[in-house]
């Protein structure tokens, strides 16, 4: 009979966990410690006045006009044992000390620490262009509400830079609403960032039949005023738009400034861990004590070559957060592995999106199921010859099947079972963007080398 003591559930050293930002990820993680029986101290900073929220809503219902902003709540947000400290940013960390620093002078001493700080939306780049009164981003419920107020009052146009989702989720509500919108693209179609060139086509084509001005291949080089408002702007080509909105969506920025100087690996591509959401030193040395979890996460997974990817899936902020929570109160043995499959969704122009797994890694595609022309089909994503994602348009409940060929990695192209599958599909090329250029674009990126060339990438400013 064995003398050795079971392993506890729960590390009894833990006493201490502080949160840093209370959003998607960190109330999920807050909910997930007291559902382990953690019973220590809990404090959750976020520099957002307002609980946690949810953030798809605000580029559908609430711009359709369906849901006020700041009623978007979470689906089974339920009340946690925790000390809110809300509308106060971290400021920094003290990883020696154990202690979070607040912009309002105070530190949090702490025994674990989850970084859930997300992202925020890319500003415009000229800032004098970006003040002028019609230029918005949409990232927060108080961005929504000004958006959605703006739209209330039927501007002669608005113009959305960057159609990535985001960007055509708020053209298809201005659509919806029966205003003129003009869409300006830099890539050569709208979501080829994402879904790479054969559905960025269909996605083009969509828009237009609903009637958006979509320009691609150009890029607004001035947004320009008159007494401090916005009356339009000129584009790549030499044309101009007028508009009296401008909603700039040039993806997001992840929020690690904070961590200047903590001597953690944290940059523009987010805060590096490990599979069990470790947060890893500069040095590439993992830490026992701080934990990452959401947008700001970038790890590794093992279905995709253990690239580093950076995801902005809100599926993927509940899962992390989930074993994030778990593996900061459990003891070594008992910790377990982000390993989920990433899964997204979007509703834009009439379409339900849905994606799973990485359709960025990838060099082949193949319409699997059924075919633009029908505005329904499920695209099928290779990479050396396995499956890596799938991305069905009005045709979700196909994806369970996709889902369980990219955990086995099966063989690219798919074989041919399905019933609406037209005679016997060619893959072409994914044409996604190289995973080695910094872009406004995707919301998953592949942040650690390219899948072919093994090439390590340095961010150049
Ligand atoms: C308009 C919109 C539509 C979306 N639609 C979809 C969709 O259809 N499908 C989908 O899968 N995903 C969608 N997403 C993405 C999804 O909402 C995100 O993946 C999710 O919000 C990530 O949660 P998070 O907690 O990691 O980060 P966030 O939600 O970004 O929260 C981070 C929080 O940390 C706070 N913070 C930052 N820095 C600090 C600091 N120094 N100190 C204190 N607090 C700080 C921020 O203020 C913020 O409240 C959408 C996002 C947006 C904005």
């Amino acid at each position: 009979m064995s003398t050795e003591r079971p392993l506890p559930r729960i590390d009894g050293s833990v006493r201490r966990v502080v949160v840093v930002g209370a959003s998607l990820a960190g109330l999920r993680a807050a909910e997930a410690l007291r559902d382990s029986g953690f019973d220590g101290r809990l404090t959750l900073v976020g520099e957002e006045p307002e609980f946690p929220y949810d953030r798809p809503p605000l580029s559908k219902q609430v711009l359709l006009g369906e849901a006020a902003a700041h009623d978007a709540g979470l689906p089974a947000c339920r009340p946690v044992d925790a000390e809110w400290r809300l509308g106060v940013r971290a400021a920094g960390v003290d990883p020696l000390h154990r202690q979070v620093l607040l912009a309002d002078g105070g530190r949090l001493p702490y025994d674990r620490l989850l970084i859930a700080t997300g992202t925020r939306a890319r500003p415009w780049p000229v800032a004098e262009e970006a003040a002028l009164d019609g230029v918005l981003t949409l990232r927060t419920a108080q961005d929504a509400a000004g958006l959605a107020a703006r739209l209330d009052a039927e501007p002669r146009r608005v113009l959305v830079i960057g159609a990535g989702f985001t960007g055509s989720e708020i053209a298809s509500a201005c659509r919806e609403r029966g205003l003129d919108v003009t869409v300006v693209e830099r890539g050569p179609a709208p979501l080829v960032g994402a879904l790479g060139g054969v559905l960025g086509t269909f996605a083009a084509e969509v828009q237009r039949a609903h009637g958006v001005d979509l320009r691609c291949g150009v890029t607004v080089t001035a947004l320009e005023g008159s007494g401090g408002r916005l009356s339009g702007a000129r584009l790549s080509d030499g044309s101009r738009v007028t508009a009296d909105v401008a909603v700039v969506c040039l993806g997001a920025v992840r929020n690690t400034e904070w961590l200047d100087g903590s001597g953690l690996a944290a940059g523009p591509r987010g805060v590096a861990c490990d599979a069990g959401c470790r947060a890893f030193d500069m040095y590439g040395i993992v830490t026992d004590d701080v934990f990452v979890a959401g947008d700001v996460a970038r790890f590794p997974h093992p279905l995709f070559g253990y690239q580093m990817l950076s995801l902005e899936h809100w599926g993927n902020a509940v899962a992390q957060a989930e074993v994030a929570a778990h593996n900061m109160v459990s003891p070594g043995p008992r910790r377990r592995p982000h390993l989920t499959v990433p899964a997204f969704w979007s509703a834009q122009f009439g379409l339900n999106i849905k994606s799973v797994g990485v359709p960025t890694y990838s060099d082949r595609v193949v319409i699997a199921q059924g075919s633009p022309e029908e505005g329904r089909m499920v695209a099928v994503y290779g990479y050396r010859g396995r499956v890596t994602a799938a991305v069905a348009v009005n045709r979700a409940k196909w994806l369970e099947h996709y889902l369980r060929m990219i955990e086995t990695a099966a063989p690219f192209p798919p074989p041919p079972d399905a019933a609406d599958r037209r005679g016997d599909p060619v893959p072409v090329p994914s044409d996604v963007p190289d995973p080695r250029l910094l872009s406004h674009g995707p919301t998953v990126a592949l942040t650690g080398h390219h899948p072919d060339r093994h090439i390590t990438v340095v961010r150049a400013d």
